[in-house]
């Protein structure tokens, strides 16, 4: 794509990214065909191309975004699928990324939705907050009938459209926390290693029993966890804001206390079981490349970080039970599917720790979860988690798995079968308790 960003505009390292970023587009539409809001809705500007133009065309003439800029680029699930499918590797990510920013910093959104994205990026990185929230949007589940329904086929959500979301999230009973950050879990028998095990934000509150069927697995084959002090958010769903400022700091405060860890007590890595963080955190190299101080200790952060998965296959897993031939449909999260690259991986671990895996169709298409888009964009996620779960229930499985807590939660609200994360069941299947089910 030929663009003509002014030498001054190329002086800002941020928009010498989207000059090659844009130029290596070549305009195929390959992307088209897998982005889910162009299967959707069918509009070219609800496609990876399609919001290309619009980034295009805000960077270079350096205009405050308009409605429809905004409009376009709030309906991205930043699920990458386009990234996947692209055959010239253009980085959308990275692109869509800086447009949040831009629209975050120049764009005035009405009233009601600054309150209500103030609102999320304040409670939802602070799990004390965050687990007061629930319990608040548990007491007022009962209101959820007295508001208003959305009109049919409605993409643009109201305020309380929003709010009726965000309240039908919540589940009916909360978990009692886990272990608190300085925790360390020694290894049993002979120590192969040590790691960090993220301890995550909405997730330790929601569903802490993932973290506890990591540290079970890893203890057992020999691997010390430390669930490291002073650990924040990883600045994902901020970030995903639009809100760098929030996240790079959050990033920087992760960088130090890890760096800590690693130097006075070694890390062989930082373990992620929320595949949207591991995302974040195999980024923090890029998002502080600009940061004299801390680009080279992000770099070496991120070069830590390793989805669960990935450092489980390294242990050659000692399976002990067999589950009667369950069946298995593997929900490959987007993060970790696009995101990440990792796609194959945990089907393998799973299989070969006996049980019966089968691929979800579509497996490209994301939930609808996306961090807050579930909230931010009811109707759209709503509609591709009821496609979702349709495709799972044509491999008709005793269980599901997943690898992030957001798209567990997204699918859980749509089925009754029971929702897992990958690492319950390895840990289940080399000897830890069977998972408890939803
Ligand atoms: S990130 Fe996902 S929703 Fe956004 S343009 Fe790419 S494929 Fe479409
Ligand atoms: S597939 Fe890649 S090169 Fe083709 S239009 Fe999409 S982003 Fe551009």
């Amino acid at each position: 794509m030929k663009t003509e960003f002014s030498l001054a505009q190329l002086a800002d390292p941020d928009i010498a990214e989207a000059d090659k970023i844009l130029r290596a587009c070549v305009h195929c539409g390959f992307c088209t065909a897998t982005c889910p809001t162009y299967v959707l809705l069918g509009d070219e500007l609800d496609s990876p191309r399609g919001r290309i133009y619009l980034i295009k065309e805000m960077l270079e003439k350096d205009r405050p975004p308009t409605r429809e800029v905004v409009k376009h680029i709030d309906r991205c699930l930043s699920c990458l699928a386009c990234m996947t499918t692209c055959p010239s590797g253009v980085n959308y990510m990275h692109l869509v990324d800086q447009a949040r920013v831009r629209i975050e910093r120049d764009y005035t959104r009405p009233l009601g939705e600054r309150l209500l994205r103030a609102a999320l990026a304040w409670v939802l990185p602070r799990p004390d907050l965050f687990r007061f929230s629930m319990k608040l949007a548990r007491l007022g589940r009962p209101l959820l009938a007295l508001l208003p329904a959305p009109k049919a086929a409605s993409v643009t959500p109201t305020l309380w459209r929003r709010i009726k979301a965000m309240l039908a999230l919540a589940p009916g009973r909360l978990p009692a926390p886990g272990a608190a950050g300085g925790s360390v879990f020694a290894a049993l028998g002979a120590r192969r290693g040590r790691v960090a095990l993220l301890q995550g934000c909405a997730q330790q509150v929601l569903a802490p029993r993932i973290n506890q069927a990591a540290i079970s697995l890893l203890t057992r084959h020999g691997i010390e966890v430390v669930l490291v002090k002073d650990e924040q958010c990883c600045g994902a769903l901020t970030h995903h804001l639009g809100r760098d400022d929030d996240a790079l700091a959050r990033a920087r405060a992760n960088i130090a206390v890890w760096l800590k860890e690693a130097e006075e007590s070694g890390l062989d890595a930082i373990l992620v079981t929320a595949s949207g963080c591991g995302t974040v955190i195999k980024d923090y190299g890029f998002m502080l490349r600009e940061d004299r101080e801390f680009a080279g200790p992000a770099a070496k952060v991120s070069a830590l970080a390793r989805d669960i998965t990935e450092y489980v296959a390294g242990l050659s897993l000692r399976p002990q039970q067999q589950h009667g031939e369950l069946v298995i449909a593997y929900h490959s999260a987007c993060s970790l599917q696009h995101g990440q690259k990792i796609g194959e991986l945990p089907k393998e671990l799973l299989s070969k720790n006996g049980f019966v895996v089968k691929d979800v169709p579509e497996s490209h298409l994301c939930c609808g979860s996306a961090g807050t888009y579930n909230i931010l964009q009811p109707d759209i996620a709503s509609r591709l988690r009821d496609r979702k779960v349709a495709n799972i229930a044509m491999v008709k499985p005793d269980m599901i798995a997943a690898g992030n807590i957001g798209c567990m939660v997204q699918i859980a609200g749509g089925t009754s079968v029971p929702v897992v994360h990958t690492i319950e069941l390895l840990d289940w299947a080399t000897g830890g308790p069977r998972p408890e089910l939803n």
